[in-house]
């Protein structure tokens, strides 16, 4: 059953929502405080069911305002186009779906709005329209899911590597090469490996922001979505092993090749890594989505809502380019006189 759960404050019946710097339920009316750990909705929550569905789509009807809430099957917390009011689709976060973690946002819209003007700062071949002009079109917080991994990896690695010496005889200069083949054997424990689980959200958009603290997490309560956007997982576990194991072979391999820097030239000959696959657990993390338009097009940033990593592709001033090319061009070109100058005299 499709049911759509809303926060009322218990002081005043004002709309609560997780706010990021006290890390509680606030009440924007009344300014009551409420754990989320502990909040219980039994008497403060309303339930709606949704009025209709389909195969993609599900429409609720807000208890606040009565106007129609539409999502699609994944989203797992949203809010009422017409009043604000956060609601969570509590059977998108219960049962299978229900995450054992969710790290909090930690900073909020403003901040994030921040960060993107810091971002903008120092960007040598920004043009400098982009700063005035670009406008933020779209801005959320989004609790992002994500499978998280644990597993042992079994690595034997193989590598050539080369050792010189050099040194004089009378009129000679000798040189030494000495030839190793080295061999290394191990394992690796792994434990919260980080697989988006979410098909909606660019994978290189939220690896770009890792790492997130899971030490921070705590244990799963739809309060802290309240006010954010949220979407259940719809890449299942099975179908993102094969990724976590590839993140967890690429890190073995370059653990084992970080032990071999007593050598001038070491390149890996050949390896046999097997993982022993462990437990993978659901959580949430939280991420900052910022939309920006300049001249008709749409660039996407990010940010970590946790530790503030902020990333996205800005756009070039080709003049600015054409500029920064010739004076490097020209940098090289004086130098190029001054050495044939020198030569000359
Ligand atoms: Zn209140
Ligand atoms: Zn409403």
């Amino acid at each position: 059953m499709s049911e759509l759960k809303d926060f009322k404050c218990p002081n005043c019946g004002g709309i609560l929502e997780f706010d990021a710097q006290t890390q509680k339920l606030k009440c924007p009316y009344c300014e009551g405080k409420f754990d989320p750990e502990i909040f219980d909705e039994g008497d403060h929550f309303t339930v709606s069911s949704g009025l209709w569905e389909d195969d993609d789509m599900i429409v609720y009807s807000c208890r606040s305002c009565g106007g129609q809430i539409i999502a699609d099957r994944d989203t797992a917390a949203s809010s009422c186009p017409y009043c604000g009011s956060p609601v969570v689709m509590t059977s998108n976060v219960s049962g299978i779906y229900k995450p054992k973690k969710v790290i909090p946002f930690l900073l909020d819209k403003k901040q994030a709005k921040e960060r993107y003007r810091q971002f903008l700062k120092g960007k040598p071949l920004l043009p400098d329209k982009f700063s005035n002009e670009a406008t933020i079109d779209e801005i959320k917080g989004i609790y992002v899911p994500y499978w998280l991994f644990g597993g042992k990896a079994n690595a034997r690695m193989w590598f050539d590597a080369t050792r010189t010496r050099h040194w004089t005889e009378g009129d000679y200069i000798c040189t030494e090469t000495s030839y190793y083949k080295l061999f290394r054997s191990g394992s690796v424990r792994f434990a919260d490996v980080p697989v988006d689980a979410s098909g909606k959200i660019d994978d290189l958009l939220t690896e770009s922001i890792e790492p997130f603290d899971v030490s921070q997490a705590k244990d799963f309560s739809d309060n802290y979505l309240a006010g954010y956007f949220a979407d259940k997982y719809n890449i299942s576990a099975e179908d993102s092993r094969a990724k976590a194991n590839s993140r967890i072979a690429t890190s073995t391999s370059s653990l084992f090749a970080s032990t071999t820097g007593m050598y001038e030239t070491c390149v890996p000959s050949s390896s046999s890594i097997s993982i022993n696959e462990g437990r993978q657990d659901y959580v949430m993390y939280p991420v900052w989505l910022l939309n920006v338009k300049y001249e008709g097009k749409i660039y996407g940033f990010a940010m970590n809502g946790q530790t503030g990593k902020f990333v996205g592709e800005l756009p070039i001033d080709k003049g600015k380019l054409a500029r920064k090319a010739f004076s490097v061009f020209a940098a090289v070109t004086a130098a190029l006189s001054v050495l044939q100058y020198l030569l000359m005299r």
